[in-house]
């Protein structure tokens, strides 16, 4: 396969048919598009291999069952497209998002979304990191947004979903304030997520991540049991705002980027303005791991 193939930008599925990405689209009346009634979730491919695709896939699933979405795919199957999207397009390093749109209800059906027929669409592109090279390399600037994190009890963040209004607005608030990324908080105060990733702090060697009102990442996890490994203490509970501000390191993880270091929060300057030693150990650990194996799937090339 050539660069000039249409594959190379990436591989689509959409309700049943493959293609080159450049070419899948959805239609503009779906309600997946005008009310953002989707599901997605995004599983990594290092070095030709799914990182931990059994759960990306059981979360996703549980995301569909919370908004109510079945589209005609079991879960075997999605996987299989998820293989192919990236056998197609012949990559070893890769992106791979799965939606699950609502549709919209046929002419003369009422107009209402138990009334939609669901339809599955996956994706696979090169690689992409939330951060920029130089942003790893200096630690991210971050500001805890005015905007609040839309609750719980309306939208549940546990189930993947596109109502980043927050997260969006939030993001212009940190683009103002001249930093890279924003934290949102709850209605109590407690520190919630980021766009597309989840928070650690670390204070007095112990580190600590919300235990609610955020997406359960995978990445999250897998740092919580690398934490055990390293024998650094850990705790999944509420963190108050101020216990961000004053942290000694804050860790950003999520799928797209792996374990990311924060240098500054609110415009303070967190250690020596540069990617912590928690952090360092993290990251070494992580992609260490990665790189022999841990929770690969091997992706299945010949199937294209
Ligand atoms: N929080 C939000 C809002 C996200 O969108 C994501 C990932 O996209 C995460 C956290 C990190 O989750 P994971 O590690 O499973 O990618």
């Amino acid at each position: 396969m050539t660069d000039a193939s249409p594959w190379a930008a990436g591989a689509a599925y959409i309700d049943g048919r493959f293609m080159p990405v450049g070419e899948a689209a959805i239609p503009i009346t779906d309600w997946g598009y005008r009310r953002s009634d989707v599901t997605y979730d995004v599983v990594g491919v290092r070095d030709g291999a799914f990182f931990r695709l059994d759960d990306h896939v059981r979360r996703f699933r549980a995301s569909m069952d919370s908004f109510r979405l079945r589209p005609p795919e079991s879960d075997a199957a999605i996987k299989a497209v998820l293989h192919r999207c990236v056998a197609l397009a012949g990559l070893r390093d890769a992106y791979v998002a799965m939606d699950c749109l609502r549709g919209r209800p046929p002419a003369g059906a009422p107009y209402h979304p138990a009334h939609a027929r669901n339809y599955l669409a996956a994706f696979a592109l090169p690689w992409i990191s939330l951060v920029r090279p130089e942003v790893m390399e200096r630690g991210a600037h971050l500001v805890v947004a005015e905007t609040l994190r839309i609750p719980a009890r309306s939208v549940d963040p546990r189930a993947k979903n596109f109502h980043w209004a927050d997260l969006t607005r939030g993001q212009f608030e940190a683009h103002d304030r001249g930093a890279d990324f924003c934290v949102l908080l709850d209605e109590d105060g407690h520190v919630t997520e980021g766009p597309g990733f989840n928070v650690f702090l670390v204070a007095g060697g112990r580190l600590a991540t919300p235990d609610a009102g955020v997406l359960e990442g995978i990445t999250r996890d897998s740092v919580i049991a690398l934490c055990g490994e390293l024998g650094l203490p850990v705790a999944v509970r509420p963190v108050a705002a101020a216990e961000l501000r004053d942290a000694d390191e804050i860790i950003l993880v999520t799928t797209a980027g792996g374990v990311m270091p924060a240098a500054r929060i609110d415009g303070r300057i967190l250690g020596n303005d540069r990617p912590g030693p928690v952090y360092r150990r993290l990251h070494d650990a992580f992609w260490a791991k990665r790189a022999a194996g841990w929770h690969a799937t091997p992706v299945d090339y010949a199937g294209a």
